[in-house]
């Protein structure tokens, strides 16, 4: 079966990856946009003491995580080992501790997601031994299930194992081809390639492409602004990711790097740059929770441009009336977390298996 794929942040990459694994004759077309969100995610994958009420993108986001050490293992089989994925623990630091009872609750009824890990209350000391820049007298609790992945190295990973399967990778501009009531395909730079199937995955730029199905796709661009900070010579491989429960977070990765993240700007449209007063409210937040990065080196800000749906829940599944024509989209803040997961699912649904999309479908508002 030929399948397209548009767009290879990590939900179409991670398509594209699975529908090659299973000998699908797979094209993945991309346009690396300035500000596409995978190149900017975070990449904290512990959804646990999240306080997120939504039940179905809970479990989403809870198969996201679980499926993690399953897709790596499979990765790794690939030959595709450099994801930046450890499971370094995430420290919740809210800055009342009494919230930590509640964010404890949350986790320990939830502990039956595999895999939560342990759950565990630090004291200040034994939170500053694991993140030394923690601000100090900061209790915490410990969930040692918690990861994070550098989303840059996953995407680049996947697009390199699905070439290795056998599948094709294009940069360029796609439009869609639809033939009465059927996407036939998609036009590249005036070339027409013919599929048996599409699927759409291009984040927030995925409505505009959308619009000649009729269908009015609910999702728009959210800026985020991320810092980065280096201190060459500090070990940070094994920093747990810091949650301060207050929508900003720190995460390190192993080459004395350290990620502050990150501002939520709703309505921004692809307005694509660094403003003062986000820069400035993300590292005021970074350094209220870790004063001892004060002096470390400003390396590098990203901006990226979160698909957020207008009800905060993933759109996944077919488009109504139109035949072979799938969407994969508004993973808004959690993509690099479900984003694995959800590319499976759509291959699924691509290669004909029962797939429910439930509330994500298309259309729906329930
Ligand atoms: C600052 C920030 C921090 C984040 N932190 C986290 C986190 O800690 N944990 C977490 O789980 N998630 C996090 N996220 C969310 C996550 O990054 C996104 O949800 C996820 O990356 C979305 O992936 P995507 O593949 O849907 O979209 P994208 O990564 O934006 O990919 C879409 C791709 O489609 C391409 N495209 C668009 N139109 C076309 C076209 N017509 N033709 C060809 N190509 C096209 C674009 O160029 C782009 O490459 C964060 C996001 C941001 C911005």
């Amino acid at each position: 079966m030929r399948v397209i794929v548009v767009g290879a942040g990590i939900l179409g990459a991670s398509t594209a990856y699975h529908l090659a694994r299973e000998g699908c004759d797979v094209t993945l077309i991309d346009r690396a946009d300035e500000g596409r969100a995978t190149a900017a995610g975070a990449g904290i994958v512990c959804p646990w003491g999240s306080p997120i009420e939504d039940a179905p993108t809970y479990t989403l986001l809870a198969g996201g995580a679980r499926y993690y050490p399953d897709f790596t293992a499979m990765l790794a089989e690939d030959g595709e080992q450099d994801l930046g994925y450890a499971r370094v623990g995430g420290l919740y630091v809210p800055a009342d501790p009494a919230e930590l009872d509640a964010v404890e609750r949350r986790v320990r009824f939830r502990a039956t997601d595999w895999p939560v890990g342990h759950v565990e209350r630090l004291a200040p000391s034994q939170a500053n031994a694991l993140f030394p820049p923690l601000r100090p007298h900061q209790p915490a609790l410990f969930v040692s299930g918690g990861a994070r992945v550098d989303g840059r190295r996953l995407a680049a990973a996947l697009r390199r194992a699905a070439v290795k399967h056998g599948a094709r990778f294009v940069i360029g501009s796609a439009e869609l081809v639809l033939k009465g009531n059927r996407a036939s395909g998609v036009r590249v730079e005036g070339e027409v390639m013919e599929a048996d199937f599409v699927v759409i995955a291009a984040g927030a730029w995925a409505p505009k492409m959308l619009e000649p199905t009729g269908l009015s796709l609910p999702v728009a661009p959210q800026r985020g602004q991320i810092v980065h900070l280096r201190r060459p010579g500090t070990d940070t491989a094994r920093w747990p990711v810091l949650m301060p429960l207050n929508s900003y977070y720190l995460l390190a990765f192993e080459d004395s790097r350290v990620v502050v993240g990150a501002s939520r700007e709703t309505n921004s449209g692809f307005d694509h740059r660094l403003t003062a007063a986000g820069v400035a409210e993300v590292l005021n937040a970074g350094l209220a929770v870790a004063p001892g990065l004060a002096s470390w080196t400003l390396h590098e800000i990203r901006i990226g441009f979160r698909p957020l749906a207008d009800d905060n829940r993933p759109k996944l599944g077919p488009v109504p009336g139109v035949d072979n024509l799938l969407v994969g989209n508004g993973l808004g803040p959690s993509g690099l977390t479900m984003g694995p997961y959800c590319g499976r699912l759509l291959a699924e649904a691509v290669l004909g298996k029962s797939v429910d999309f439930g509330p994500f479908a298309l259309g729906r508002r329930t």
